[in-house]
Formats: structure tokens, C-alpha cells, sequence
């Protein structure tokens, strides 16, 4: 099952709309992360920028203040980063600080172990950029970025020996492998996003009428439960004589007027919490409203199913109570259960309310 799911889910093309909200996410999961990288990358500069200064006699300058100014400034605003487009600008002036301040650093050791060392520091930033949340512009903004202020040949046209032919190796090969690595993550990220979201879909939408199912239901209103006060209610609404539809009409025209059923509740109940609950019955909750407002609701959604256009017609009963402070979702359900049973009782298409 999971990999005929998985195989439906990698062949299917990713809208715009889905990367931009997998993209997002990965933003909010590994923001923590990103700001463990950028703090370790600023540690380990300024050790670095420390045993360069004080070994070479040089002490610490107002330039190397400048740069911790700037990389504390950055972890800020990565910090109060809420859009992962944001996250790319800061990440990207990020690395072209540090790309920028390695270099100086660099600039201060030895000539004969400069070229090695731009590339183990440039061959580190692109390793880190593939375990960061970046979209490819972004991703491909910081390779670029870091072979031109980490070229190991800046200024110099490369003579073709031995040891610049290394250097110029090395750079092509761990460039090829990051791309490779960070396309392959970013990859296996979306699909499993894509995957994840398929599956709740199924899970907590009714196949059916494509409304939120009993699932779905109890956890939203579970949730919300504590932040409503006072004024909650819950309702069941049945459709009437759907046995009859089904008997007269056929299954598939029955599951027809489900659906349409199903479609008038979202479209008027739409700011409240809907579900089908199972068979022909469905269950509403709603908040922020008083007793008559919320069976005032009821009665315009009433109203609005028997006034349904399409053949066969058909009307629904609806059983409204009241969620007190002490009471439990289970307990409303079957108050609203029962209240649902009396306008049954007494004739149908109609709703009762049970303080
Ligand atoms: P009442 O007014 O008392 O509610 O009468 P009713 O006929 O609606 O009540 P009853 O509970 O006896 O019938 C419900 C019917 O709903 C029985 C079942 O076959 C039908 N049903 C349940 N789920 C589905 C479904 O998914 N599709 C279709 N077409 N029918 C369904
Ligand atoms: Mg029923
Ligand atoms: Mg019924």
C-alpha cells in the first residue's frame, strides 16, 4: 500500500502552490537548525579570526568588531524570520559576510596554504547550504556567491601544473556533489511532504463529499473546545427519508444527494467547524454566537436544503444543544442526538434545541 502510494504520489507533478507551502514548512521545521549553523559558522570564525590575529601578531582589529557586528545583526533577523523568502535574502547576505570575512582571515596566513584553505572554506559553506531550508535559486545564489569571494585563483590566471590542476579539480567535484546532494534532499523532502499530505487528506476527508469526516471532526472541535466559553453549541443534522431516495432512485443518486447536502453545509456553515459524521448524517459546531443567533443559523441552513435546486428534493431535521462549561463533546453529541430525535419525531425539516 505505501508503495503504490508512494509511486501515485512521485509521478504526479507538484504545483506551484504545493512547493511553495513545502518550502514554507521546511522554513518552520529547521529554522532551529539553520540558527545552529549560523551560530556554530560565527564561533568558528571568530576562533579562527582569533588564531590568525594574536598568532601573527596583528591583535584584534575594529574590522573583525565589524564583521561580529554584522553576523550578530544576521542570527537577529534570521531569529524574527517568519517567511522562508526572508530566510533566502538573510541567508544569502549571511554567506557572503562570511565567505567575505574568511577571506581577509585567509589573507593573513601563510601564501603557500591560502589556495587549500579558500577551498576547504568554501567546500564547508556548500556542505552546509545543502542541509539548510533553500529553494534552488537560493541554493544555486550561495555557490555562486562562495567560488567568487572563495576562489582560490582570484586575481591570478591559473598556470596549468600539477598543483593548480588539484585546485581547480576539487572545486568542479565537491560542487557537483552539492548541487547532486542538495537536489536529491530537497527531492525526497517534497515527496515525502506531498506524501504525508495525501495521506491526511484521506484520512480526514470524507471520499464521498470531500467535507471533513468524524476524524477530522473530533480533533478540530476537540481542540477548540477550551478557547469558546460559554458560547459553543453543537448540532446533528439527519437528512429525511433517505432510505426512500435510495429505494426509489438508485445508490448513485442517492450518494448525488449527499453530496449536494454535504455542499450546502460548507456553503453556509463555512465559518464553523462541519463533518459528515457517517451514512446521511452530519454534525456542526459553532462558537460566538447566543442561543437564538446560532438556531437562527440552523434555520437558514434548513431553508436552504429544501430550497435546493436538483431532483429528487430533499429536507433535513436538526438537533441543536447547548455546550455548557462542565460538558464533554460526547455528552453534547448525544443531547444534540436527542434533540435531533424529537424534531423526527414531530414531523421533520425542522430543528429542535436543547438548552
Ligand atoms: P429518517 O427521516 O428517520 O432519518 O429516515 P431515513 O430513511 O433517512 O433513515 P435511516 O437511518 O433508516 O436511513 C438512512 C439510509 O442512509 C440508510 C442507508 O442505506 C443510507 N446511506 C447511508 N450511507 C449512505 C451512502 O453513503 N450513500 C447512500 N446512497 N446511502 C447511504
Ligand atoms: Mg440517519
Ligand atoms: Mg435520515
Amino acid at each position: 500500500m505505501f508503495k503504490t502510494i508512494e509511486s501515485e504520489v512521485v509521478k504526479q507533478h507538484v504545483s506551484p502552490e504545493l512547493r511553495a507551502e513545502f518550502l514554507q514548512h521546511d522554513f518552520e521545521r529547521l529554522k532551529g537548525f539553520s540558527l545552529l549553523v549560523f551560530g556554530i559558522s560565527i564561533g568558528i570564525w571568530l576562533l579562527f579570526d582569533l588564531i590568525v590575529s594574536f598568532q601573527t601578531g596583528q591583535g584584534f582589529s575594529y574590522i573583525s568588531l565589524l564583521f561580529l557586528a554584522a553576523f550578530l545583526v544576521l542570527f537577529a533577523l534570521t531569529a524574527a524570520a517568519r517567511r522562508a523568502l526572508h530566510f533566502y535574502l538573510i541567508n544569502f547576505a549571511f554567506v557572503v559576510t562570511f565567505a567575505w570575512g574568511a577571506r581577509l582571515l585567509i589573507e593573513g596566513i601563510p601564501s603557500d596554504v591560502r589556495q587549500a584553505w579558500l577551498v576547504i572554506c568554501a567546500s564547508t559553506v556548500l556542505y552546509s547550504a545543502t542541509v539548510l531550508p533553500l529553494n534552488r535559486p537560493a541554493f544555486f545564489a550561495v555557490l555562486l556567491v562562495t567560488w567568487v569571494l572563495l576562489n582560490p585563483f582570484l586575481g591570478n590566471v591559473p598556470e596549468f601544473n600539477v598543483r593548480h590542476s588539484m585546485l581547480i579539480c576539487y572545486p568542479v567535484f565537491i560542487s557537483a556533489l552539492t548541487v547532486y546532494i542538495f537536489h536529491h534532499l530537497s527531492q525526497a523532502k517534497l515527496h515525502n511532504y506531498a506524501m504525508a499530505r495525501l495521506l491526511l487528506d484521506q484520512a480526514y476527508i470524507d471520499t464521498l463529499t470531500g467535507i471533513p469526516n468524524r476524524r477530522s471532526f473530533m480533533a478540530r472541535v476537540g481542540k477548540r473546545l477550551e478557547e469558546d466559553g460559554e458560547q459553543r453549541y453543537l448540532a446533528m443534522i439527519d437528512i429525511d427519508h433517505f432510505k426512500r431516495v435510495n429505494d426509489t432512485y438508485g445508490h448513485d443518486i442517492g450518494d448525488e444527494v449527499l453530496t449536494r447536502v454535504a455542499l450546502a453545509i460548507k456553503h453556509q456553515m463555512g465559518d464553523f467547524e462541519f463533518a459528515r459524521l457517517g451514512g446521511e448524517e452530519f454534525g456542526l459546531y459553532l462558537w460566538g454566537l447566543n442561543a437564538d443567533q446560532a438556531q437562527a443559523r440552523l434555520e437558514q441552513l434548513r431553508q436552504a436544503t429544501a430550497d435546493l435546486p436538483g431532483h429528487p428534493n430533499v429536507t433535513i431535521s436538526l438537533g441543536l444543544a447547548h455546550l455548557s462549561l462542565e460538558g464533554s463533546l460526547s455528552e453534547a453529541l448525544i443531547k444534540a442526538d436527542k434533540a435531533l430525535y424529537s424534531s423526527k419525531h414531530n414531523g421533520r425539516n425542522r430543528t429542535t434545541y436543547s438548552p
